[in-house]
């Protein structure tokens, strides 16, 4: 593994080997015993063009722990500010020798782009609606470790599937990996074509929900839609929103996962964003810390 652009470049083992290297630093956080100096004397630039709360810090702590320093470009600060071209900037930070870019871009495969144009290896934040290989990492280090092995599961994802990055990249790597998936969503939000064959689609909660291990939830991209497109809020919750009745429509014991920010009130109640005991969003949040730690340490460890 040169890069991590996307779920998509990866075998079945090489995504076994991550998951196994995060759930390594998983156990290592809560005993406090890893190597500290895996990183040492390594920098990390983290290039994002669109915000980030958990992706950019996660991937910034986990750095840190593993002993690297971690360099933060921010576009409104730097050149591209006096039209300086992407490419440029791109070739520009390249001649300054990071050991890795980390990096989220609002257009399809850029970092694939850059993988092009730099010597270090170049990892994809989240492109466009294309692909968010972290996230599908950390969502399925997640299930292992709270519901079992993901070649037993059935996961449901649920709610604006055309516009998801997340969507693209759980329901690659949940096939990969031997997992049942659907895709739930109503008509206007459903893809015209998948990432992947094999998926289940249904329209309604109703029919896809029942017997599903995890209700994977997302957010509504408003921002990657026309005016028009945009669905009412209120009216969205009715018909799609997920409750904790709704989610019982799966099992008793079924989980509710977001990759956040959520949409409280919209994708999902506030009850069940809450819920201790039925949601795994906190948990997915904590698990970007060592799945982080584990790609970077794959790609550029000692
Ligand atoms: N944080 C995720 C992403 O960047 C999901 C979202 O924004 O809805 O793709």
């Amino acid at each position: 593994m040169k890069h991590l652009l996307g779920i998509e470049d990866l075998s079945a083992g090489e995504i076994r080997d991550i998951l196994d290297r995060a759930a390594y630093y998983a156990k290592s956080l809560e005993t406090g015993k890893w190597d500290h100096k895996t990183l040492d004397n390594k920098i990390v630039i983290t290039l994002f063009f669109e915000p980030s709360t958990r992706t950019l810090i996660s991937f910034d702590i986990a750095a840190k722990r593993l002993g690297a320093s971690v360099v933060n470009w921010q576009v409104e600060n730097s050149s591209m500010r006096k039209n300086e071209s992407f490419l440029d900037t791109i070739l520009t930070l390249n001649q300054m020798k990071p050991d890795a870019i980390i990096m989220r871009h609002v257009e399809f495969g850029a970092p694939n782009f850059v993988a092009g144009h730099v010597d270090c290896p170049v990892i994809n934040g989240g492109d466009s609606w294309r692909e968010h290989p972290t996230q599908a990492l950390l969502d399925a280090l997640t299930m292992e470790r709270e519901i079992g092995p993901i070649k037993d599961l059935t996961v449901a994802i649920c709610g604006d599937v055309a516009h998801s990055r997340v969507a693209n990249s759980n329901a690659i790597l949940l096939k990969k990996m031997g997992a049942n998936v659907r895709i739930v969503a109503p008509a206007f939000l459903m893809p015209q074509k998948f990432p992947v064959a094999g998926l289940e689609t249904f329209t309604s909660l109703e029919e896809g929900l029942p017997g599903a291990d995890a209700v994977m939830l997302l957010r509504i991209q408003k921002e990657r839609m026309k005016a028009g497109q945009i669905p009412d809020d209120a009216a969205y919750h009715k018909e799609f929103g997920l409750t904790l009745e709704r989610l019982n429509m799966a099992g008793r014991k079924a989980f509710v996962m977001h990759p956040g920010p959520m949409n409280r009130g919209v994708e999902i109640a506030d009850e069940l964003a809450d819920d201790r005991e039925r949601s795994l969003i906190a948990k997915q949040v904590a698990g970007g810390i060592p799945t982080r730690m584990a790609v970077l340490d794959m790609l550029i460890g000692k």
